[in-house]
């Protein structure tokens, strides 16, 4: 609690309310186990800053980050706010490149799910087999297996990868999900998760319903029509699940 204390106290309104923000996150992405040990990552620009970002701190779970415990860093990894925690550098590697390059680009996702690993580890990736995917196959890009994501000279092959698009499948690794807000990106990595494991459950049955060209073009068409808010994608999502997550713990909120 001391600790919750002295970073609130030692950054802005805005910082700590991005900080609650991301750490409510993690605890969802550990609410629905999307989770793997202590790594992965999702990382969060601190809004008016230049060159700040929040991560988690390597060693802890998803289900043990906090606000005061994520760590603000540069776009280089380098630790901006004294915190006695280490951060996972190599991990960030990819995150700071697209950070760098993208500075639309507010939150990133990364995760090894073993629905989205599976996917990025089959040779069609993911199909236009069911309603969730309808909405996502024309948004992902892929790219090919380098090896683990260390080396800052994949950078080049990172970016032609990813083009315009803003979901790039890394073949036989897993997604990465990137959103100009953390609700998105949380509300994107939650279609693509349940995309996944639903071609999975299909495959397994035998030969999929392919959906027509045409349907996908009508489907992603009409698909504001069932949001709330075309506006704030993935916000009334994003709350209803820190709601319930605050059932189990408000741990995150410090
Ligand atoms: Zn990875």
């Amino acid at each position: 609690m001391a600790t919750a204390i002295n970073v609130q106290s030692a950054c802005t309104e805005i910082e700590w309310k991005t900080r609650q923000r991301l750490a409510a996150c993690y605890r969802i992405f550990a609410h629905f186990g999307w989770d793997e040990l202590i790594y992965n990552h999702i990382t969060l620009k601190v809004p008016d800053e230049d060159n700040a970002f929040l991560i988690n701190p390597y060693g802890l779970h998803f289900s043990e980050v906090t606000a005061s415990t994520l760590v603000k860093i540069d776009i280089d990894g380098n630790t901006l706010d004294g915190s006695k925690y280490p951060v996972n550098k190599a991990g960030f590697v990819q995150h700071s490149l697209f950070h760098r390059e993208k500075p639309e680009i507010h939150a990133i996702a990364h995760t090894h799910t073993t629905a989205t690993m599976a996917v990025c580890s089959y040779d069609g990736g993911l199909l236009p087999i069911n309603f969730y995917a309808a909405m996502l196959t024309r948004r992902l890009a892929y790219h090919d297996f380098q090896g683990i994501t260390v080396r800052a000279d994949e950078g080049p092959d990172f970016l032609k990868s990813l083009g315009s698009k803003r979901i790039m499948m890394l073949k036989n690794h897993g997604p990465v999900v990137m959103a100009k807000t953390i609700e998105q990106c949380f509300q994107d990595h939650w279609a693509l998760q349940r995309a996944c494991e639903i071609q999975i459950q299909t495959l397994s049955m035998g030969d999929p319903v392919l959906i027509s060209d045409e349907v996908v073009d009508r489907h992603m068409a009409h698909l504001h029509e069932a949001q709330i808010d075309p506006t704030a994608v993935g916000a009334p999502e994003f709350d209803a699940m820190v709601r319930l997550i605050d059932q189990k713990d408000t741990s995150w909120r410090e």
